[in-house]
């Protein structure tokens, strides 16, 4: 039987995987993290512990595929703008196609019921006259939020049905992939103990899937056939955690969840847009080791009365610059510097008249996250800020209050994509048998999508063992700017 590595079992890892079940191929997978049952919530979430330890556990660090454990909101549209690109590389029927198997997947491994959120045609036409009226931009999307607390219910029954259906998966937990270099036809993959290193091993398998997520994607760009990818660099976002009070936007909460709404900046044409919005959640932090980061959550039972969304601002880099993670960490490392090693926090009004926020003990909104009270400015470049503050003024005309002075805005909160990658339809690089999948292909940014791109691989598999021709690698196309 021929052999094939799965790489990584995050969303897509987790959902080609699925498709391989019972194949004719025997499926090795490897991920860093243990086996699902044995994946902890959030310590922090849990009361068991006030902060991050300085060396992040593997919770939202690289090692537990984060969307699919953490807030786990999995959004179920085919649009050309929000969640990834594969609707420019599949179509919209194809990708609609697979994210409603993604749908029905989730829905039918849920252990409670769990609401599709659908604008219905007067909240479309309530939020596209405000948000013009605002100067904004809204994208349609439906969205499935199944909350931290269900994440490890649904991942490890999906992972059971797989099991039961397939005799021809080996996993391989706990183990980290050092490398993968091309023998021939045949892809050599050199693996060891994540935790306790020390027993090196190989495998030759027949192909390849590589699903490592953002948090592999440098580890990607040091393969051996890395240098024969047609790639193109990546984009980054650089921005702020909004947290202000749930009253103000509880007429969007209520009738959308998380309205995608896009914005140019006046001063700079900068596309600023919000992102991952928690109405009643958290603020959290990100521990990414070097640098942390700031994120925000919500869960399907425990309530705060806030609400948290992300506002970034996107920039892409033309030559000589190539390097758009290494300038997001910087920013990130230099804001962790003025806060003494972890976010920074700052009242809106504050960061508009130019000072830093001294203490909160007075403000309107109480933070979810502690964080050190500072100046955001010191470390953000000013046409980021001028954005973030353009948006929130507009949104404000939507969400009145929002761009109150009361409103916290937390630091950093930044997100690299890793280089866009030249695949087939099915998810195949330039490279025969080498597939590689969502995030670390750059085509996806959110878990349905990347779960999407896994199910397309998958096929891709099940085409080539059958002999079937798959059609040619797309052309490499930049996305003006493409989000989740
Ligand atoms: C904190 C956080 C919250 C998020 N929340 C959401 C959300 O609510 N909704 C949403 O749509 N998106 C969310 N995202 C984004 C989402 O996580 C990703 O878009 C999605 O998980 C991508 O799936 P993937 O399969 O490409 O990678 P991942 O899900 O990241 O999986 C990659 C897997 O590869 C493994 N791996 C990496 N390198 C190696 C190696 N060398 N050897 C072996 N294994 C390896 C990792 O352990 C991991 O399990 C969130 C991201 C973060 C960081």
């Amino acid at each position: 039987m021929q052999k094939l590595a799965l790489i990584g079992l995050g969303a897509s890892g987790l959902f080609a995987l699925k498709e391989l079940a019972g194949a004719n191929v025997e499926v090795h997978v490897f991920d860093v993290g243990p086996v699902y049952s044995k994946r902890y919530a959030c310590p922090i979430d849990q009361g068991k512990l006030a902060v991050c330890p300085p060396k992040a556990c593997s919770y939202c660090a690289p090692g537990q595929s984060a969307g699919s454990w953490n807030d786990f909101k999995v959004i179920l549209s085919a649009s050309p703008v929000i969640g990834g690109r594969l609707f420019e590389l599949v179509g919209e029927a194809e990708l609609q196609k697979c994210l409603n198997k993604v749908r029905a997947t989730i829905l039918e491994h849920a252990p409670v019921e769990i609401p599709v959120v659908t604008p219905n045609l007067e909240d479309l036409e309530w939020i596209k006259k405000k948000a013009t009226l605002a100067g904004m931009t809204y994208h349609y999307q439906e969205l499935l939020h199944c909350g931290s607390d269900n994440a490890p219910a649904i991942n490890t029954s999906i992972l059971n049905e797989i099991l039961a259906k397939g005799p021809n998966i080996v996993f391989h937990w706990d183990t980290k992939v050092a490398s993968v270099i091309r023998q021939n036809e045949k892809f050599v993959v050199a693996y060891d103990h994540y935790r306790k290193p020390g027993t090196p091993q190989e495998l030759i398998s027949d192909f390849c899937i590589v699903s490592v997520g953002r948090g592999g994607a440098n580890w990607l760009t040091q393969q051996e056939f890395y240098k024969d990818l047609d790639i193109q660099p990546g984009q980054v976002d650089i921005g702020v955690r909004v947290e202000t009070s749930c009253y103000f936007t509880e007429e969007v909460d209520k009738r959308f969840y998380e309205p995608k709404l896009y914005y140019r900046s006046r001063h700079s044409n900068d596309v600023v847009r919000n992102f991952c919005s928690n109405p009643k959640g958290f603020v959290t932090p990100e521990n990414h080791r070097e640098y942390v980061l700031v994120n925000g959550h919500s869960k399907m039972y425990e309530k705060s009365e806030n609400n948290n969304f992300a506002v970034l601002v996107s920039k892409t880099f033309t030559r000589p610059f190539k390097d758009p993670q290494l300038y997001s960490q910087t920013i990130a490392k230099i804001v962790n510097m003025l806060a003494g090693g972890g976010p920074l926090i700052q009242r809106l009004g504050d960061l508009r008249s130019g000072r830093r926020t001294k203490s909160l003990a007075n403000n309107l909104i109480k933070p979810t996250l502690e964080a050190e009270c500072g100046d955001i400015s010191l470390a953000y470049p000013h046409r980021i800020l001028e954005g973030i503050i353009e948006y929130l003024e507009a949104l404000d005309k939507i969400c009145p209050g929002v761009a109150g002075n009361h409103t916290l805005l937390y630091a950093p909160e930044c997100k690299s994509y890793p280089d866009s990658i030249k695949v087939n339809k099915n998810m195949e690089t330039d490279v025969p048998n080498l597939f590689i999948t969502g995030d670390s292909s750059s085509w996806t940014r959110g878990v349905g999508q990347a779960a999407s791109s896994g199910i397309l691989a998958g096929q891709g598999v099940l085409r080539r063992l059958s002999k079937e021709e798959i059609p040619t690698a797309s052309p490499l196309v930049i996305p003006v700017t493409s989000v989740t």
